[in-house]
């Protein structure tokens, strides 16, 4: 099975920081931290954003996750909600990592 893992970007609303790594939970110009609003995007250049085994090793296997009952952001080694409590198996998002299986629509060159 193709494990690749691509890694997300995301862009800033406070400040006009655009193309963070989904590995920072925090804007690397203005520090705001990113929101359950953030929306993740593929990089243009989906081969160099493949991360290599060095650098997955580096990142969490697991995602950060979206509680589905009052929108907290959790970090992935909890397995509470730290907002409600709710269970983790309630998550059904996937907000740090994009996986190589997503559909791509851009064009090439
Ligand atoms: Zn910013
Ligand atoms: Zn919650």
């Amino acid at each position: 099975m193709d494990s690749r893992r691509i890694e997300g970007l995301w862009d800033c609303g406070y400040c006009d920081q655009k193309g963070i790594l989904a590995r920072y939970d925090r804007c690397r110009t203005c520090g705001s931290a990113r929101s359950a609003q953030t929306i993740f995007y593929l990089p243009k250049d989906i081969e160099k954003a493949v991360l290599s085994d060095e650098e997955r090793a580096k990142t969490s296997n697991a995602p950060d996750w979206l509680c589905d009952y009052c929108g907290s952001l959790n970090s992935a080694d909890s397995m509470a909600c730290s907002g409600c409590g709710s269970a983790r198996e309630r998550a059904t998002k996937d907000y740090a990592t994009l996986h190589s299986g997503t559909e791509i629509n851009a064009p090439r060159g």
